[in-house]
This record gives C-alpha cells, sequence and structure tokens, in this order.
C-alpha cells in the first residue's frame, strides 16, 4: 500500500480544520448570512435569519469550505439545504390552500444558474430533483455528471434559446421555458426530429411588454402557438418574467387568463420574490432561486 505524502500530513497538522474554523469561518459566515438574509423574500426570511453559525461550520454557499480542504460537501450543509427546502414548501403549502389549491399540483423548480456543482449536490441530497438552468453551456458544463451521479433529476431551461443551440437544447433539457418566436420553433422543431427526444415546451410571454425582454407579445400568441402545435412541440404552459420592482400580481393574472383562453393548463410563473402570490393566481411551476442557493454574485 502507498504510503500518504507526506505534504497533506504536513497540512492536517500545521492547519486542523477546527482551529482553522474557529479563527475564521464564523466571522465570514455571520456576515454572509446577514447580507442574504435581508435581500430575501419575506415570507423566508426567517429561516435565514434564525440560523446562527457554529464554531468550526463552514457555510455551503460561499466558497468557504474548498478553500478549508473539507469534503466536497458534508451532513451539515445536506440539513442546511434541507432547512430552506421546507421552509419554501412550507410558504408554497400556505399559497396553495389560502387560494383552494392542492400543494401537490405545484411544482417547484430550483434554479441553479450561476451556481457550482458542489452548491447544487447539498440540494440534490436534500430531495430536490427539478433544477433550471438559464444558458446551455452552463447547463452542459455542470449537469451531465450531476445527472449520472443521480437518476431522476429534471433540467429546466429557463433563459433565453438562440436557434443554433436548439439541438444541445433538446439533447440535454426535459422542459423547455422560453420558445418565443417562430425561427426557435423551426430550429426545435428540427432538433426534435433529429434527436427523437421531445421536450415540454412552454411559450414565453413579454407580459410587460418590455423591449428588453424575451418572450413572445400577446398579440402574437396564437399564431405561433399554432405554428409550434403545427410543427410538433409539445407546448404545455405559458411562462413569464413580470416586470421589476411593480406589483406582479396584475401580470400574473394576464398569463393564467391567456393560458385558460388558448388551453393550456400550465403556467410557470413566480421566482424568490412572488412565488407566493403567483401561487394564489395559478402557478403550477415556481421558479426559485435566490431563495434556496442565496444570492448570487
Ligand atoms: C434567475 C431566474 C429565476 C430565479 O430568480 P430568483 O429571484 O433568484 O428566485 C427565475 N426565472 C428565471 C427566468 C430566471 O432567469
Amino acid at each position: 500500500m502507498p504510503a500518504r505524502p507526506r505534504q497533506s500530513l504536513h497540512l492536517a497538522e500545521e492547519r486542523p480544520s477546527r482551529v482553522f474554523g474557529q479563527a475564521i469561518v464564523p466571522e465570514y459566515d455571520a456576515a454572509a448570512w446577514r447580507q442574504r438574509a435581508d435581500r430575501v423574500h419575506q415570507p423566508v426570511t426567517h429561516a435565514l435569519v434564525g440560523h446562527q453559525p457554529e464554531p468550526g461550520e463552514s457555510g455551503c454557499m460561499n466558497g468557504v469550505v474548498a478553500r478549508c480542504h473539507m469534503p466536497a460537501y458534508s451532513a451539515r450543509m445536506t440539513q442546511e439545504a434541507k432547512a430552506r427546502l421546507t421552509a419554501i414548501h412550507y410558504e408554497m403549502a400556505l399559497a396553495a390552500k389560502r387560494s383552494g389549491r392542492k400543494a401537490e399540483d405545484i411544482a417547484l423548480i430550483a434554479i441553479s444558474k450561476t451556481k457550482t456543482a458542489e452548491e447544487i449536490r447539498p440540494l440534490i441530497a436534500a430531495g430536490q430533483r427539478a433544477f433550471g438552468e438559464n444558458r446551455v453551456q452552463e447547463a452542459q458544463s455542470k449537469w451531465p455528471a450531476l445527472m449520472a451521479e443521480t437518476p431522476g433529476l429534471e433540467l429546466h431551461l429557463v433563459g433565453q434559446l438562440q436557434s443554433n443551440k436548439a439541438e444541445d437544447a433538446v439533447a440535454l433539457f426535459d422542459v423547455i421555458h422560453a420558445v418565443d418566436r417562430p425561427s426557435l420553433v423551426a430550429a426545435l422543431a428540427r432538433a426534435q426530429e433529429k434527436l427523437g427526444r421531445t421536450p415540454a415546451c412552454f411559450i414565453q410571454i413579454n407580459i410587460g411588454d418590455e423591449p428588453q425582454k424575451g418572450g413572445c407579445a400577446i398579440a402574437d400568441l396564437p399564431a405561433l402557438l399554432a405554428e409550434a402545435r403545427g410543427a410538433g412541440l409539445s407546448i404545455v404552459g405559458l411562462m413569464a418574467v413580470p416586470p421589476e420592482g411593480v406589483e406582479a400580481a396584475p401580470y400574473f393574472a394576464l398569463l393564467a387568463k391567456l393560458a385558460r383562453d388558448h388551453d393550456l393548463n400550465r403556467l410557470s410563473m413566480g421566482m424568490s420574490g412572488d412565488f407566493t402570490t403567483a401561487i394564489m393566481l395559478g402557478a403550477t411551476e415556481v421558479r426559485i432561486g435566490t431563495a434556496l442557493f442565496g444570492a448570487r454574485s
């Protein structure tokens, strides 16, 4: 049996992680947690504010773990992920109950954009199965390995999709939330044909008529829907991101009405700051990043 390399023995002797943790990690963590708690949507804030780091603990979201030469993730990190997940499920169930809906009719998609595989694994270990990314290339670099580790994961694309990435998207994603123009419909149809895969698709609506945002104009929805159906896409519902800084409820209500008018029964709407409102107005999938993973840098 080969001897352990001397160097790692030295490292272990010089920097026991407990001492390292007591000296540095609690200070660093306390500030990070306070910051995150400030930025997170009100209903879930208590879950984060109530958390007080213990000596030696390293948070799962601040990169300290790697620098401490600790395992990729610990039981403690899974526990923290589970607590955040439970808090979101609680808020979701409450909103469902208040609007006379069943909690099991609403799916939580964990939006893991910008987060590393190491940051994502604790949430998978805590039981989360549906994840969303907004860039094809970033998703390609993280998810094939994570999917090989854990069967049964479901991957959603929630960002703008360029037609030249349609084939990569159809190959990797189970659900595509941002179908918004005829050229993309055509590219997705070609990719489906070639790969023999038919991801579920949402048509994204530019619900606030904002020039800088993706999404099909409300007036163009009937034509785009007909085209997508004709091309063999599996259109299951509508998706939208309401304008920032104003009450989202009217936009959610409008999206729900558009879906009803077109016999579509799934609604991808609601993020960390407004998912309870979205649920009360009919969301069937909420897309939550910050409240699950902490703020993105
Ligand atoms: C980033 C993103 C989300 C998640 O936003 P949070 O506010 O972090 O929950 C949801 N939907 C889309 C389309 C996104 O790009």
